[in-house]
């Protein structure tokens, strides 16, 4: 140290001008140090990263199965392809760790190297029973508790006994629960939740008679001819060997009493077989809903509906199995949808039809506003034997239609009901009557479509062609609704023609069927001219000021 020490320099200056340069030095290299540390870290950071990526390239592809059974600490059982096969476990993997069900990776080594949570997807199958012997059926070389066993119907309505995956509970699964299952594999790896088929077919006892039911008096008679006869009298029928009809469809467009039709058909079942009016039940089943995602799902519930028929019938019920929109379910073959729908639902319907007896409570009931787009097949005698067409109202049914919903018992403007001299029928069929002429009044004001032929030529559609018992009760219903507005905010309340005619009004600007008209529904509203459709315009009715209505032509207002 002396060496370096300056000349002619105090001894104990020069030790603490030393002292201060080393101690400045340490700082310095620590400051240095900790640089070298943070660069350190980086690029170790940096090669993981690297070593990451580099990894992802290069890892070799690795297959996905399902675990299916652990039978040693290094071993698992696992299916692959439909496969299965019993393979080595990665050390870093522990057996005790892994559960039946889990999705596992298996490297081109055969070993499995990952394990992945269980597969949520698969065929959807319906549990019947967790079989009791679970528990006790322990595996003596199992690492992990044996899985447990239960019996469950497929789609195809075979019944199976598969594994549960380990994660599921079997204590909290109940009978009729949907799976998801890989069946290769025999093995169910999850519990769906969804709307039940017990919801989807759960028995209505249909509140409706024939007296609620305006219009259509001569279908209405050709269904009870056709249908309560040989009900009432099945031994008859059978004596003389005659086919009593197991299933009607009912055609034509929407709103125009179908459903009403079918429900009355129930009941009117019941008190011709001399049940009561409250035994009959009724199973609407709407086609697009029948549809679901799941494979074998739709065949499931279309079997489920059939059993819940046939069940409620053995009680000496009459049922009716109704299905609405059956367009969606029996499609013309070869019209371009899914194919699950052509090979697999069409057939297993007619089969479950097939297999109704008539005469044995139970009545297949289709209703569609699409006939045109059913499957043939489908309207062969001993399946719908009858097929009825429901069509819209006239002037006449209308009023009808309007008697049931406008009904005289109902509170009453009390200015009209004087006018009639306090008779309640006279005032309320005054009602109805000018509601009935405004609505197929073919006045510039009810204009409602423009049909642009591919001639040319143009024809104006009222709101007269489109009248349905639905737009009928839409109607009253609005009335009523502003009866009771006005009640509440002090008024007379009650029904009026007034009140009918702004309900008519609104109907004619708002009406479903009409704003989205387009040209396939139209050709079916005016169907009888056969010609093809270039355009429909929708026309704005002019307000119902008289000096216009009279004069000016419908504002055309093309859509978009
Ligand atoms: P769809 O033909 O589409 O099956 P619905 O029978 O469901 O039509 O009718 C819908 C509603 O319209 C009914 O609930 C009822 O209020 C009314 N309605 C339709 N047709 C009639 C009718 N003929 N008589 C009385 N109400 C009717």
């Amino acid at each position: 140290m002396s060496e370096s020490q300056p000349l002619g320099m105090p001894a104990r200056d020069f030790t603490s001008h030393q002292l201060r340069e080393a101690r400045a030095e340490a700082v310095s290299l620590s400051a240095k140090n900790e640089r070298l540390v943070t660069a350190l870290n980086a690029a170790r950071e940096r090669i993981a990263e690297l070593g990451t990526q580099l990894d992802a390239v290069t890892r070799p592809p690795v297959t996905l199965g399902l675990l299916t059974g652990l039978p040693g600490p290094a071993e698992a059982e696992v299916s692959l392809g439909g496969r299965h096969l019993r393979l080595g476990l990665h050390p870093d993997l522990q057996a005790a760790e892994l559960s039946v069900g889990q999705r596992v990776a298996v490297n081109d080594q055969m070993l499995v190297v990952d394990a992945l949570p269980a597969p949520d997807t698969g065929e959807a199958v319906t549990l019947d029973e967790v079989l009791a012997d679970a528990a006790a059926d322990a595996n003596a070389e199992a690492t992990a508790a044996p899985a447990a066993r239960a019996l469950v119907t497929t789609g195809s309505g075979a019944t199976r006994v598969v594994r549960l995956a380990g994660h599921l509970d079997a204590a909290a699964l109940r009978p009729g629960d949907t799976l998801a299952a890989d069946l290769r594999a025999d093995l169910v790896t999850a519990r769906i939740a969804r709307t039940s088929v017990q919801q989807l077919v759960v028995a209505e006892t249909p509140d409706v008679s024939w007296d609620d039911i305006g219009g259509l008096g001569p279908q209405i008679q050709q269904i009870r001819d056709s249908l309560e006869l040989p009900f009432a009298h099945p031994d008859l029928y059978r004596s003389y060997g005659l086919q009593a009809p197991k299933g009607m469809l009912l055609y034509g467009p929407p709103g125009c009493g179908k459903t009403l039709i079918a429900k009355a058909v129930a009941t009117s079942l019941a008190r011709s077989t001399g049940a009561g009016a409250r035994d009959a039940a009724f199973l609407n089943i709407k086609g697009p809903e029948l549809l679901s995602k799941f494979v074998g799902e739709t065949e499931r519930q279309i079997r489920a509906i059939f059993d819940q028929a046939r069940k409620v019938a053995a009680e000496d019920r009459p049922v009716v199995i109704f299905f609405d929109e059956m367009e969606a379910l029996f499609r013309t073959r070869g019209s371009g949808v899914s194919s699950d729908v052509e090979t697999m639902i069409v057939p297993q319907v007619l089969t479950e039809i097939d297999g109704v007896e008539s005469l044995n409570n139970v009545v297949i009931i289709g209703a569609s506003n699409r006939e045109d787009m059913i499957d043939p097949a489908i309207l062969r005698p001993g399946r719908f034997d009858v097929k009825i067409r429901i069509d819209r109202p006239d002037a006449e049914g209308a009023a009808e239609v309007l008697g049931k919903h406008l009904r005289s018992d109902l509170p009453l403007d009390p200015t009209e009901l004087a006018a009639a001299g306090g008779d309640r029928e006279a005032a309320a069929t005054a009602m109805r009557r000018a509601a009935v002429a405004d609505l197929y009044a073919r006045t510039p004001d009810k204009a409602v479509l423009e049909v642009i032929y591919a001639s040319g030529e143009r024809e104006t559609l009222h709101l007269a062609d489109f009248v349905s018992g639905a737009m009928l009760a839409a109607i009253v219903a609005r009335a009523k609704t502003a009866a009771i507005k006005d009640e509440l905010a002090g008024g007379d309340g009650g029904l009026s023609t007034r009140r009918l005619l702004e309900a008519v009004a609104v109907e004619a600007r708002q009406n479903e069927e009409i704003t989205a008209a387009g040209p396939e529904s139209v050709s079916r509203v005016v169907g009888h001219r056969g010609e093809p459709i270039r355009a429909v315009h929708r026309l704005q009715p002019t307000p119902t000021a008289p000096a216009r209505a009279a004069t000016a032509p419908a504002a055309d207002k093309e859509q978009a």
